[in-house]
C-alpha cells in the first residue's frame, strides 16, 4: 500500500507521541517501584523524562512546520480543484445549451428538434392525443438576400423567429431547421387547430416588415402540415409534412397545405 506524505506524516507524530508515553510510563514506573535503589531509579527515571520530553517537542516541531504546512496546501489545492471542476460544468452546460441552439435567432435547433419530436411521438403514442407538424420555408428567400443583402436576410429570419415563439404555446416546440426552414411540433392540435394556427402564423409572417434605407421589405412562407397517423415513425411524419411543404410551393407559394 503507498501511503500519501500527509499520511506518512500523521502516522510519523503518532509514533513521537507513542514513545513519549512509553517513556513516561516507564519513568512512572522505575519512580514508585518499592524494591529498586532510589538513586539508580531517579536517574533512569528523569533520563526518561528528559527522551519524552525532547521527543514531543519533536512532535510539536513537525507538526507545526510539516504537517500544519501540508494540510494548508491540501485545503488550497481542494479549493481550486473545486473552483475549476464548477467551472468545467458550467460550461458544459453552456455547450449543452449550444449545442442545441440556433446562434442567430436562439430557437431550438435540428438536434433539438429531432429529438423532441421522437419524445414527443413516444409520449403521445402512451396518451393518444394528436400531434401536429408545420414546416415553413419563406419564399424566394435568395431574392431576399441577393437583392438586399445578408445581413437584411438575417435580420428577416430573426424577425421570423420571434413570430413564431409569439404564436406557439409553451409546450409546443419551435425551431430553425437550417437556412430559411422552420419548424413546429404542435402536441394536442388536431387538423383543423393545426391548420388555423399555419394560417394565422403565414398571415403574421406576410405583414412583418423589416426596413432598410427607404425601402420596406414583405417576405411570405409557404407551410406543409401533418398530424401524426400513429403508426408512422418521426422521419416518415416529417417526410409527409415536407411533401406538404412541396405541394404548397408548387401551387404558388404563400400558402398552406395539409
Ligand atoms: P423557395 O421559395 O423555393 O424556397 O426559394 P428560396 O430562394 O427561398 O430557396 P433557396 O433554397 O433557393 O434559397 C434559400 C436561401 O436562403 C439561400 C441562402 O442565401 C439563404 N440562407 C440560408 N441560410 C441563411 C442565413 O443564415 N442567413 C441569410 N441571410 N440567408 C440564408
Ligand atoms: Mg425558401
Ligand atoms: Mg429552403
Amino acid at each position: 500500500m503507498r501511503l500519501h506524505r500527509s499520511e506518512t506524516a500523521f502516522f510519523v507524530f503518532m509514533a513521537l507521541i507513542l514513545v513519549t508515553c512509553v517513556l513516561m510510563l516507564f519513568a512512572y514506573r522505575a519512580l514508585t517501584a518499592e524494591h529498586i535503589d532510589d538513586a539508580a531509579a531517579h536517574e533512569l527515571a528523569s533520563r526518561m523524562l528528559f527522551g519524552g520530553a525532547i521527543l514531543n517537542a519533536g512532535a510539536i516541531i513537525f507538526g507545526l512546520f510539516f504537517i500544519f504546512p501540508l494540510i494548508r496546501t491540501q485545503v488550497r489545492e481542494e479549493g481550486k480543484l473545486r473552483a475549476m471542476t464548477e467551472t468545467l460544468s458550467a460550461r458544459s452546460v453552456t455547450l449543452e445549451h449550444a449545442a442545441l441552439t440556433d446562434g442567430l435567432t436562439s430557437m431550438h435547433n435540428r438536434r433539438y428538434f429531432d429529438d423532441a419530436l421522437r419524445e414527443y411521438l413516444g409520449e403521445f403514442q402512451r396518451i393518444g392525443k394528436p400531434v401536429g407538424l408545420m414546416i415553413l420555408d419563406l419564399d424566394n428567400f435568395k431574392a431576399v438576400n441577393d437583392t438586399h443583402g445578408h445581413d437584411v436576410g438575417d435580420e428577416v429570419l430573426r424577425q421570423v423567429a420571434s413570430c413564431l415563439r409569439e404564436f406557439t404555446r409553451y409546450h409546443d416546440v419551435a425551431a430553425r431547421l437550417g437556412g430559411e426552414e422552420f419548424a413546429v411540433v404542435a402536441p394536442n392540435l388536431d387538423e383543423d387547430m393545426l391548420a388555423k394556427l399555419a394560417e394565422r402564423i403565414r398571415t403574421a409572417i406576410s405583414q412583418l416588415t423589416v426596413t432598410t434605407g427607404n425601402i420596406t421589405l414583405r417576405v411570405t412562407t409557404s407551410v406543409g402540415l401533418a398530424v401524426w397517423d400513429r403508426s408512422e415513425t418521426a422521419d416518415e411524419f416529417f417526410r409527409r409534412a415536407d411533401r406538404k411543404l412541396y405541394q404548397a410551393k408548387r401551387l404558388g407559394r404563400n400558402r398552406v397545405c395539409a
